[in-house]
């Protein structure tokens, strides 16, 4: 049995000002097949579930591109042009294949192409014909389109929230690819659109609940392969954006159909309590003053890089200088600019510097203050979701009751590590700003005292009638309050 696989896949903020080109592919992960074969880099995550698979059974895997970017901007056309031409090239070169696994985020959006999965779907389909089985695993952040679903076979996405799944699922759908091939299978995807827009957190409930009720009805009924629920990403201007509920049944549409409507329904029933309520500025700021738990950790969740926010909004960090805080640290920073002049002076020089605020007037003014160097590194480093994230040129500089740990790549903090490798302990500080929305949680509830959500404005400002939408699709929660009345369904 030869099997192909791929990785292609970003997260793309149509609000947010930086465009996504191939520097930023190459930024994070951008390899080519023949990288693999010749282990001058390891197989991407993909490639991973499906040797874990093979130990026992003969599958000859052919590692075709692999990249991933740093959630952020419109993907150039340019650049998803070529990265498309790298993927179809790698999977011609492989010639006749049994099957084909690729690890897609789902929410990339080209300049000029609203549905990249959907197109690089429907030119993989072009190639294998239509009996060969093309399997997909997405983030749940995805816009799962009708393109897509028509030329895949099989598409599931990670369960957890913070994406502790990751692999899981790939080794997952890895193994029934690998039935599906051998004929034990004939898969059947039903879809129900849930017509809300959400921010589902799964380990809250009640989304907890209904992820262990899917989890159960996988391992329970026999004919159910997959059960998946594409969460959306709601700062993707996409027609498809939205939450739906996708069931994978071994040739049985009908229970398919039912368990994703009920599914869905439970969904849109819990759609008011399933968000989490996020502080203003003004009343995360209160509320750190008043709290005494240590640390207390603050996530800045409007100016997460992984939502393809730029990470350099000041607009918290100076609302809690005002108010005198102290002993507290910031990570990460996006600032380059100040990342080499703080390079420049030297560890130990004072002297004033501009801080974040350049790229987008969501994210607000820069910070204006006489600081100190207190560390240059020339590289900082996190795993996460199986990635190795580089922050580049880095700097740790202090003032105005803050430690801020500033970098040249754009970068989520993901965990405590941020602050050790820059020299920091977090246990000791007062107060974490991190730059995340979520997937900091599952590291930094171990120390933290206790966790604020602040939102204060920015790209990823969680009020959508703030942004300018110009394609989704209507009628859709919340824009729509009641949305299948109004198109004479019911829920
Ligand atoms: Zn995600």
């Amino acid at each position: 049995m030869r099997i192909f696989t791929a990785t292609l896949g970003t997260e793309t903020n149509t609000f947010a000002p930086l465009p996504t080109n191939l520097e930023s592919f190459r930024d994070l992960v951008c390899v080519s097949g023949d990288d693999i074969i010749s282990g001058r880099c390891e197989p991407s995550a993909a490639g991973q579930a499906l040797l874990s698979v093979r130990q026992d059974r003969p599958i000859e895997i052919i590692h075709g591109l692999s990249a991933s970017a740093q959630p952020g901007g419109v993907t150039t056309r340019a650049a998803y042009e070529h990265l498309r031409g790298q993927l179809l090239d790698d999977l011609a070169a492989a010639g006749k294949v049994d099957g084909v696994l690729l690890n897609l985020h789902g929410a990339m959006i080209a300049d000029g192409y609203l549905d990249c999965e959907g197109d690089i779907l429907r030119r993989v389909r072009a190639r294998t014909g239509p009996d060969i089985p093309v399997c997909v695993v997405l983030d749940p952040h995805c816009h799962l389109s009708e393109e897509m679903l028509q030329y895949a076979d099989a598409i599931s996405c990670y369960k957890e929230y913070p994406h502790t799944d990751v692999e899981e699922c790939l080794i997952q759908m890895a193994d029934l690819l690998v039935r599906i091939v051998d004929g034990r299978h004939k898969p059947v995807q039903s879809v129900f659109d849930c017509r809300m827009i959400s921010i589902l957190h799964t380990r809250e409930e009640p989304v907890r609940s209904i992820i262990d009720r899917i989890r159960t009805l996988e391992q329970t009924e026999a004919d159910i392969l997959s059960i998946s629920i594409v969460h959306g990403f709601p700062w993707g201007d996409s027609p498809d954006m939205g939450t739906r509920v996708l069931v994978i049944t071994d040739a049985a549409p009908e229970k398919g159909a039912r368990i994703a409507r009920e599914i869905g329904l439970d969904l849109f029933t819990h759609r008011d309590s399933s968000g989490r309520k996020l502080l203003t500025l003004e009343e995360a700021t209160r509320e750190a003053l008043r709290a005494s738990e240590r640390p207390l950790v603050i996530a800045d969740s409007s100016d997460n890089p992984g939502g393809g926010a730029p990470s350099d909004s000041m607009r918290l960090i100076r609302s809690l200088m005002e108010k005198g805080v102290t002993n507290a640290a910031a990570a990460f920073i996006w600032d380059p600019g100040a990342v080499a002049i703080a390079h420049r002076a030297g560890e130990g020089a004072r002297l004033p510097i501009r801080i974040g605020g350049k790229t987008s007037v969501l994210c607000g003014p820069p910070l204006d203050l006489g600081l100190t160097v207190k560390r240059v590194m020339e590289n900082l480093s996190e795993v996460f979701a199986g990635l190795t994230w580089n922050t580049g040129p880095a700097a740790v500089v202090e003032g105005g009751g803050f430690e801020l740990v500033l970098t040249t790549n754009r970068i989520q903090c993901f965990t405590p590590e941020a602050f050790r490798q820059a020299g920091i302990r977090p246990e000791d500080k007062s107060i974490l700003v991190v730059k995340s929305s979520q997937h900091f949680r599952s590291a930094f509830e171990p120390l933290a005292g206790r966790i604020l959500y602040a939102e204060p404005p920015g790209v990823l400002d969680t009020r959508l009638d703030t942004l300018p939408f110009r394609h989704v699709q209507r009628p859709r929660w919340p824009f729509d309050p009641d949305p299948f009345g109004s198109a004479g369904g019911q829920p």
